[in-house]
């Protein structure tokens, strides 16, 4: 249809445009078909954690947002396809909102389950994928807590709604992974298997810590958990030991 062909104020073409009645019906087709196809992709591409709104509120914001734009300028976009695409939009979501309450296998589906990323000062590195983010991301986040080092932190959880859950070891914290200064500005100093270290080790992959033996000193070995063989120096307060040594 070429702008010239259009009638201003044309009801029928403003509201049904070229197309049969019965072309609604498919119009609620297509719309339950491309929503839950996007609340879909939406769920598998994990990015939660940065959206901050779960699968099926940017899904119901990507579909309105797109159902309502076209029709407001396009004259062959006919004013009751819109509207029964935004109708059914809203509804498909309050269907499926109810159904996340009422079931819980629906609800970890769309929403996803929590996942455990810490647990004793120890990372999960598979869960930490699994949750798309990268070490130095939990670690900024727990920064943000307060946290100094792993050995202040029992437990912590990627909420399904991207947050992080953290629970601190209130009293007498065990030495653990630092995680101060930022690995971003300074990388903790490695400490490779098979060197004689005094005092307890962090593994940096995996943040399991290692209690050296008593003098004479034994060469390290492979971290027993995850077998990176990259250490480093664990304490309990890392800001408070590198004033110690001057820095
Ligand atoms: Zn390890």
């Amino acid at each position: 249809m070429s702008g010239a062909e259009v009638v201003p104020f044309e009801l029928e073409r403003m509201f049904l445009g070229d197309t049969p009645p019965l072309f609604l019906l498919e119009i609620v087709f297509r719309t339950a078909v491309i929503f839950l196809w996007l609340v879909f992709l939406l769920r598998v591409t994990g990015k939660r954690g940065l959206a901050q709104l779960s699968p099926l509120e940017l899904a119901i914001v990507i579909a309105l947002g797109s159902a309502a734009g076209d029709p407001l300028f396009y004259p062959e976009v006919p004013l009751l396809h819109a509207m029964l695409v935004l109708g059914l939009v809203v509804g498909l979501q309050r269907f499926l909102s109810f159904l996340v309450i009422r079931n819980e296998r629906v609800e970890t589906f769309i929403e996803g389950l929590p996942v455990e990323l810490v647990r004793d000062g120890m990372l999960f590195p598979q869960a930490l994928h699994l949750a798309n983010l990268s070490r130095e991301d939990l670690f900024e986040r727990l920064r943000v807590e307060g946290v100094r080092q792993l050995g202040e932190v029992q437990r912590v959880y990627f909420e399904q709604d991207g947050n992080l859950s953290v629970f601190l070891q209130v009293q007498n914290a065990p030495p653990g992974l630092p995680i101060v200064p930022p690995w971003d500005l300074e990388p903790p100093p490695s400490v490779l298997a098979g060197a004689l270290v005094a005092g307890p080790v962090a593994c940096t992959h995996c943040g399991a810590v290692l209690l050296t033996a008593p003098p004479p000193l034994e060469p390290l070995p492979p971290c027993p958990r995850c077998s990176r063989d990259t250490w480093t120096p664990a304490t309990t307060d890392p800001l408070g030991e590198r004033k110690r040594s001057g820095e």
